[in-house]
């Protein structure tokens, strides 16, 4: 392994989301060197924003003072395997924009893109909540649910490079309307944009009970799954039933996940989990009591480490190791 922090081992990772673009420039161990973002402006097209990108890695190297070996970037979307190419992205509403070539031919860098969930598992894997553990899942509740699967000391990847998308296991035959195709997916019940709308019906139904949420967000449709947190630690009846519902539906999903892949790990992450840390020990008692009991006797279930920064992280850490097994194959073929 390359010495710590020479620019040799030092790897730059983006996080590439709707609404902005996060680059930092990471070591070996994990540490963050230094960091930029910039706004993630769509209506200029893949184009626009590859150059956004670019910018925004140029002025993290400039800062520094320093050159990085490789690039990973990790985006919401399904991404194909080795060509990096993003085949649909809803959040920048890209389809099949050759994301990984672009980047290589502007930046003469090795580039590795990939789904930004599996990046964030990556990185609490290798630095976080699941350091040296061989058989954990992620899922990481924020706006949407996505998550990641490490299997016998891999993390999986699946035929098409779409393993991890566990936010859309139904739940619920002919349940609520998902953003992807199906009804009834664990998202579309406990995502932020679910939790919203389901608030949202609630206080429609009962406008008196639902007076507080109201209050605190201004309308009806400005509720949101933070207003439903806080008016859950203000104590309102309303938003605990929501909160208590929530946490069932989660407990529905992981039973299912936790019994397909038999994790010694649980760690659950994203803005809807930190933003309510509670949601771990509601959901943990009715995923003990209904999971298979081989499945849960050995589980821990914890919170995820990293927080937002696992995804650059992550990246980088993906870019890094494809490039040693690059290097490795080069030189076993020079041997
Ligand atoms: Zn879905």
């Amino acid at each position: 392994m390359p010495e710590k922090d020479s620019d040799a081992s030092l790897t730059l990772g983006v996080d590439l989301g709707g609404t902005k673009i996060e680059t930092s420039l990471v070591d070996t161990s994990g540490r963050i060197i230094t960091s930029q973002r910039s706004p993630t402006r769509t209506e200029k097209g893949p184009d626009g924003v590859i150059m956004d990108i670019v910018a925004c890695i140029n002025d993290c190297l400039g800062e520094a003072g320093k050159s990085a070996r490789a690039l990973g970037v990790g985006m919401a979307g399904q991404i194909e395997k080795d060509s990096g190419t993003v085949r649909f992205s809803p959040n920048l509403g890209w389809h099949n924009v050759p994301l990984q070539a672009k980047l290589e031919a502007e930046l003469a860098l090795p580039v590795m893109v990939t789904n930004d969930v599996r990046a964030a598992t990556y990185g609490e894997w290798l630095y976080g909540a699941g350091q040296g553990v061989a058989d954990l899942v992620c899922l990481f509740i924020g706006t949407g649910v996505g998550g990641g699967i490490v299997s016998g000391g891999k993390l999986l990847e699946g035929c098409n490079n779409t393993a991890g998308e566990l936010g859309h296991t139904t739940i619920i035959a002919d349940g609520r309307q998902c953003h992807c195709c199906n009804h009834g997916c664990l998202e579309a019940y406990a995502g932020g944009w679910a939790i919203a709308e389901r608030a949202q019906d609630a206080v429609r139904s009962d406008p008196k009970a639902g007076r507080p949420l109201i209050d605190l967000a201004g309308s009806i449709e400005q509720i949101t799954a933070a207003t439903v947190t806080k008016a859950y630690v203000n104590g309102d009846s309303l938003a605990q039933r929501i909160v208590a519902e929530t946490a069932r539906f989660m407990a529905a999903g992981l039973v299912g996940i936790v019994n397909a892949f038999n994790p010694c790990l649980l760690i659950l992450g994203g803005g809807v989990i930190q933003g309510l840390p509670e949601y771990i020990s509601l959901a943990e008692h009715a995923l003990r009591l209904n999971g298979l009991q081989a499945a849960v006797e050995n589980l821990r279930i914890v919170i995820a480490a990293l927080g937002n920064k696992a995804g650059v992280v992550g990246a980088a850490a993906l870019a890094y190791n494809k490039l040693q097994k690059a290097d490795r194959e080069q030189g076993g073929r020079s041997e």
